[in-house]
């Protein structure tokens, strides 16, 4: 497949950018990197939601009215994400006429081949949540989330007939695997999907909620939430006509955490099926960043503010941290602490010094011009070498299957390796003798290719940094081609002089700034702020 799209969940604007947030976004952006390289036509986006009581609440409690109040929340994530270093290529809200012209035609096309009709839905209802609660959710009786008890209500609303396609989803998700994954995601769907299927509700009387898209059929109604929101995975790529919907849906990838499982592995396959379109290829779930050891929950909200941290310690350190401290799919902690000891270890004592060591050494010995090779590689040169391709084809294999913390491992051993390298070839003591020129010169030659794969392989985590050590080499931007890796690409210098430009990532400055930063903090926690946990800001509506 020569084609790749990805998209984040469009963020509900009742609350700011936080790490859950960022998470996503950069997972995203760094699937897209990793494709863009691999020469794949990459399409990435992401958005806000923007409709429903929350918003209605949240900009009467600001006073200001509720599109007013969406800009300015819209606009906030917006200017996060460049920030972040991601290049999402459309930024969606659901308050472009274009995604309601979209929403409108899907219901009234669904309406039309009879899988919407209208009923009266009697329920337990959070107002909180602003859902209806099914007993066996509620725990002792009350919303697990806000801990409070539902209130009976009984509402005429237009249903969306998802029972219908109970059966066609069952079989979809079990003869294609990776339709949804980790695997543990899918198993939790298929569970779901052992009890009777419910249709859904998907309008609210207007009397009660007017900020929202009107229904086609009925204008007495307006769309409620997931018939509204999901729609934008299509709408932004021109459903159901434009070239890029046929270029793009039929390799979506949907990137979303834990908390709206439900809502995309159930309502948005079914929907899509009513609608009469293919679902996503594969849908990505990752789990939740937790502080202080405690999930990062609404109602007890604690939140770490991306951008409080990622220009503190620099986007690429915090990038790194994000994706090689969580395994994609399972919780993890986050701490300013562990993000520290990752920037002075992984990216300082490890890749920096690697760096350092092998430009220092080649403007020293060489006058900063990438020699040849020399003498015939030895088994320490060859190991080296066969550890690194055996990273390439690691990182090729596992970065699709979302195996972001393996990938960086691995190549992490392969810089330790590379910094072990040095300490036994010794070059230093090389120099000395002008009769080990020919090793001297393999030896450097071996460091400087291995310091380019590395630049490479690290360049969809940090962008920043492999351009840097990149232009530091001498390679051009994009110098090293679509599909890079491929052992063909060893002997890539030839010809090519060191530039005393770029610089050294994570020098021993950025360390000891780290470390500065520690002390005078003392024991002082990561910064925390009220707000909502991850589930709240993405569509925590089951
Ligand atoms: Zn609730």
């Amino acid at each position: 497949m020569d084609r790749f799209y990805v998209t984040t969940p469009i963020y509900y604007v009742n609350a700011e950018p936080h790490i859950g947030h960022a998470y996503t976004t950069i997972v995203a952006d760094v699937m897209n990197r990793f494709q863009k390289l691999m020469g794949r036509k990459t399409f990435f986006l992401t958005g806000t939601d923007e409709h429903g009581d929350k918003i209605v609440q949240a900009a009467e409690d600001a006073g200001v009215d509720p599109k007013s109040y969406a800009d300015r929340i819209s606009a906030m994530f917006r200017q996060t994400w460049p920030q972040l270093n991601v290049s999402n290529d459309h930024f969606i809200r659901t308050t472009d006429p274009e995604h309601m012209k979209t929403v409108q035609y899907i219901l009234q096309k669904v309406h039309d081949s009879g899988d919407i009709y209208f009923s009266t839905y009697k329920g337990l209802y959070c107002v909180g949540c602003e859902r209806f609660y099914t007993e066996k959710e509620l725990v002792d009786g009350k919303c697990p989330d806000h801990e409070k008890e539902p209130v009976e209500r009984e509402e005429a609303n237009y249903f969306f007939r998802m029972s219908k396609y109970q059966g066609w989803l069952l079989e979809h998700i079990q003869s294609n695997e990776g339709f949804i994954r980790p695997e543990r995601y899918r198993n939790e769907v298929l569970s779901f999907l052992k009890e009777p299927l419910e249709d859904l509700c998907i309008s609210r009387p207007k009397e009660r909620l007017s900020w929202g898209i009107p229904l086609p059929f009925d204008d007495r109604y307006v769309t409620y939430v997931w018939f509204d929101a999901l729609i934008n995975y299509v709408s932004a790529i021109g459903y159901p006509d434009g070239p890029l919907f046929h270029e793009f849906w039929p390799v979506a990838q949907h990137t979303i955490a834990k908390d709206i499982l439900k809502p995309h592995g159930i309502y948005w396959p079914t929907m899509a099926r009513a609608a009469g379109f293919p679902p996503f290829q594969h849908l990505n779930v990752h789990g939740y960043w937790r502080t202080e050891g405690g999930k990062m929950s609404k109602s007890h909200g604690t939140v770490v503010r991306p951008l409080d941290l990622a220009p503190l310690y620099g986007v690429d350190a915090f990038r790194y941290f994000l994706l090689r401290e969580m395994v994609f799919g399972l919780d993890a902690n986050f701490s300013e602490e562990a993000l520290v000891q990752r920037l002075n270890s992984d990216l300082a004592n490890d890749l920096g010094n690697l760096f350092s060591r092998t430009t220092g050494m080649t403007d020293r010995y060489f006058q900063g011009k990438i020699p040849p090779f020399g003498s015939e590689p030895d088994e320490l040169d060859r190991s080296l070498v066969t550890q690194m391709e055996a990273t390439l084809d690691q990182w090729r294999t596992e970065m699709p299957r979302l195996a972001f913390h393996k990938t960086l491992m691995a190549v992490w051993e392969c810089i330790n390796a590379a910094n072990k390298y040095v300490d036994h070839a010794a070059p230093w003591n090389l120099a000395k003798d002008p009769g080990q020129l020919p090793k001297l010169q393999t030896v450097l030659r071996t460091l400087l290719e291995i310091n380019k794969v590395v630049a490479v392989l690290i360049s969809p985590f940090m962008p920043d940094t492999s351009e840097k050590m990149l232009q530091r080499l001498g390679i051009e931007k994009g110098g090293f081609g679509p599909a890079p890796g491929r052992r063909r690409e060893m002997g890539h210098f030839e010809g090519r002089y060191a530039r005393a430009q770029g610089g050294t990532p994570f020098s021993e400055d950025s360390k000891r700034r780290a470390e500065g930063r520690q002390a005078s903090q003392g024991s002082r926690q990561t910064r925390i702020l009220p707000g909502c946990g991850p589930e709240t800001c993405t569509r925590g509506k089951g």
